[in-house]
């Protein structure tokens, strides 16, 4: 925003040295807005508006990642070191995952003598951490189910 008279910039907006033919009362103009103000009271009622701030964080968003570095060799190491870190901490064991074959190959035995061509397959294992069950289900002929189970394997 802008005071005309004395061609100040207030708040975090550009200086224009232009009067609006609409507004010629206007001493004030917000950039950011498109908005015209008389007075000092409008002006700063109109910086305390929620468009208004909305407006401006959303500017000091777009300003900061512009002015982001672009990644380099240093960020992509740290980013390797701390999937794989993630993935040692966090991650399912081989031994999770047998236990989870394990399990839909024996629901597979169970539901095949009752639905004939049914197959079992895991699912979606990204969620190593939770002791969600996913599995899906696929008939021969049809289209296929997820079931997500709360139960850990
Ligand atoms: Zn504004």
């Amino acid at each position: 925003m802008i005071c005309f008279s004395h061609r100040v910039p207030i708040a975090h907006l550009q200086l224009s040295f232009q009067r609006s033919q609409k507004f010629p009362k206007a001493q004030y103009y917000c950039r950011l807005c498109d908005y015209h103000c008389d007075t000092l009271t409008i002006c700063i009622s109109h910086i305390k508006d929620d468009r208004h701030s909305r407006l401006a964080r959303m500017q000091e968003v777009e300003t900061t990642l512009y002015h982001l570095p672009k990644p380099n060799r240093q960020h992509l190491d740290y980013l390797d070191n701390l999937l794989a870190r993630t993935q040692s901490e966090l991650g399912l064991t081989p031994q999770d995952i047998q236990d989870r074959m394990d399990v839909a190959a024996l629901l597979g035995d169970v539901l095949k003598p009752v639905i004939p061509g049914i197959g079992v397959d895991l699912s979606d294992q990204s969620c190593a951490s939770s002791p969600r069950f996913n599995a899906s289900f696929q008939v021969a002929g049809s289209a296929s189910m997820d079931l997500v189970s709360a139960a850990s394997a």
